[in-house]
């Protein structure tokens, strides 16, 4: 068997790093106002900037808060004890700290943070080195009473790094940057991840080993494997390689009470799954501190493209028959009408080139089709084998051809989203993003419910939007449908319109049987819709076991359960 090890813990290197006050200890981390890298934009080409103004009406460009603007509640001080069990250099109370662990990203997040009035941050942040400084950490927060919001890259868009203080006197964000153990089993095909690695430097490390995980989700760049863990997050290759939570063979959970550590077999009948309890707990239960995941070879030939369908059923049709009929490519995103239009507009395509694609479309009477972008991962024959026969579905449901470049373009942009979004709030425009999934007996009419329910509310709130929406993770028996949603802003108001809309849809989805997250998970916002998921009982079963592993109720106030 070959092993390779790669610890940082206790590495003297990192405890000077975490001592090395903000400068140091923010590179790396994502603006904090907004997404990614402060150094990349992506900046809207003069039609998309004139198409929002056409069909969404003049905004009111948005003001942001400088950073030594923002306004924090004061620290209360926290246990003397926790700093010891951590060593000084790991707690952090600093303003910026402070002011970059306040909050997740989705777009009320971003309203807040952007508007410098922060009514909630953490005390303190803690950065533990090992599981074991884990324990002490949460050990010393149930005796003394105060909450601990577990914090991996702070990627969250349902409000689950919110420091909520659950009625106790302090709250810490614990911040599980240092957990970076790598342990590749190159025999089984299996690693074992430290929760704090973020998706690159995960996919950097087993890239060494010729490997990868295959989990891309939009958030890639930030999020961490511990939060992809405990939010059972789907990366935009899930249909190939499955979602998150499918590629977790064993998981580490060290929860106030003591630990829980799963075995490594395969595979288990000894009773419920375990493992299955400790993902998707977002914290409510414990610290994630790691998760052994399967890992396979980098694949040999990497191939997209892109072809238009008729129109979203008919669209929904190809990529029911796609997973039916077993040749589902690794990825799959079918856009309906408003989602391919806007992307086309958004794209920067121009000219010459749109006008051909244009011709061309019309030619195939595609002129107002849905876009179907397809990826295929793996050995190169194998990869050739089912871009064929996927092309065969794709062509008997009425899709015609697009070629390898509007696949490969995706592909480059996959992570340009949320930096768009960002111009868009700039421009003083709201940008916001929901997903739910049913089966495919009941996803024509969740589509429908949800696009009507987004579009009215947007409407009564003065301020009509685009709703787009594209259909990926599929499955044999359904899939995931992800709404985007643009409209103007209402200044000094927008987390009322948020609100009023989140509601709506959320009511919708509830009303149409769609569960309320395929993958973004329960958080603070979906908590309320917790009990239509899983019923009463549900409830009081996943709040027992919360009370067997955490008694005092520190980890994570308001998050997950009701
Ligand atoms: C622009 C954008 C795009 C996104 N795209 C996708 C996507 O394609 N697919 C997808 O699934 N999600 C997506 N998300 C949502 C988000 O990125 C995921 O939920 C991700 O898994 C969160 O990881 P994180 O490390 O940032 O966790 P955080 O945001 O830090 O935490 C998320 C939750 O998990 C808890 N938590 C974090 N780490 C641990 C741990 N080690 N142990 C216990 N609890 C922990 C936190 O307390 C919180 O409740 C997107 C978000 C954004 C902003």
């Amino acid at each position: 068997m070959s092993r390779v090890r790669r610890r940082a813990h206790r590495d003297p290197a990192a405890s000077a790093r975490a001592r090395d006050g903000v400068e140091r200890e923010a590179a790396g981390m994502m603006k904090w106002w907004g997404w990614g890298d402060s150094a990349k934009r992506a900046e809207l080409g003069e039609e998309a900037v004139a198409m929002l103004r056409s069909e969404l009406g003049e905004a009111e460009p948005a003001e942001r808060a400088a950073l030594e603007q923002v306004i924090v509640p004061e620290p209360r001080p926290l246990p003397r004890a926790i700093a010891d069990a951590v060593g000084p250099g790991a707690v952090l109370t600093g303003r910026e700290h402070r002011v970059r662990r306040a909050a997740g990203r989705s777009y009320p997040d971003l309203v807040r943070l952007r508007s410098g009035k922060l009514d909630l941050a953490p005390d303190a942040i803690v950065l533990p080195a090992s599981p074991a400084e884990v324990a002490r950490v949460l050990e010393i927060c149930s005796r003394e009473g105060v909450a601990v919001v577990p914090f991996g890259g702070g990627t969250s868009v349902v409000g689950g790094v919110e420091p909520l203080r659950g009625g106790f006197d302090g709250v810490l964000s614990l911040d599980l940057r240092r957990l970076r153990g790598v342990d590749v089993d190159r025999r089984s095909l299996t690693a074992s991840l430290g929760a704090g690695l973020r998706g690159p430097e995960a996919e950097d490390a087993l890239a060494a080993e010729g490997l990868t995980l295959g989990h891309f989700p939009q958030s890639f760049e930030y999020a961490t494997i511990g939060g992809f863990a405990a939010t059972r997050s789907a990366g935009q290759a899930s249909s190939g390689y499955g979602r998150f939570d499918a590629l977790v063979t064993a998981i580490a959970l060290t929860a106030p009470l003591g630990e829980l550590r799963t075995l490594r077999t395969p595979h288990s009948a000894a009773g419920p799954a375990l493992r299955e309890l400790v993902l998707g707990s977002e914290g409510a239960f414990g610290v994630i501190t790691d998760v052994r995941v399967r890992v396979r070879p980098v694949p040999e030939r990497r191939l997209y493209a892109a072809w238009m369908a008729p129109d979203f059923t008919a669209g929904a049709d190809i990529v029911r028959s796609l997973a039916q009929e077993d040749v589902l490519p690794d990825i799959v995103r079918l856009s309906d009408e408003a989602e391919t239009r806007v992307s086309l507009a958004m794209s920067g395509a121009a000219g010459a080139k749109r006008a051909l694609l244009a011709g061309y479309l019309r030619l195939r009477r595609r002129a107002r089709g849905c876009l179907v972008v397809c990826g295929w991962e793996g050995e190169r024959k194998a990869v050739e084998r089912r871009h064929a026969l996927a092309g065969r579905v794709l062509r008997a449901g009425g899709a015609a051809a697009l070629g390898h470049a509007p696949g490969d373009a995706w592909e480059r942009s996959r992570y340009q989203g949320p930096y768009v979004r960002d111009e868009l709030l700039d421009l003083g425009y709201m940008a916001e993003t929901l997903e739910t999934a049913h089966s495919w007996s009941g996803l024509g009419d969740l589509y429908d419910a949800v696009r009507a329910a987004i579009g009215a509310s947007l409407a009564a709130e003065g301020t009509p939007g685009i709703v787009m929406c594209h259909l990926s993770h599929a499955y044999r028996d359904g899939a995931s449908l992800y709404f985007t949603f643009l409209s103007r802003r209402r200044p000094g108001a927008e987390l009322e319109q948020w609100r009023a809309v989140k509601a709506a849809a959320c009511a919708a989805i509830v009303e149409a049987g769609g569960t309320i997250t395929h993958h973004h998970g329960v958080g603070r916002d979906h908590a309320p819709y917790m009990r239509g998921e899983v019923g009463q009982l549900g409830l009081e079963t996943l709040r027992a076991v919360k009370e067997r592993l955490d008694p005092a109720g520190v980890m994570n106030p308001g998050k997950l359960l009701p």
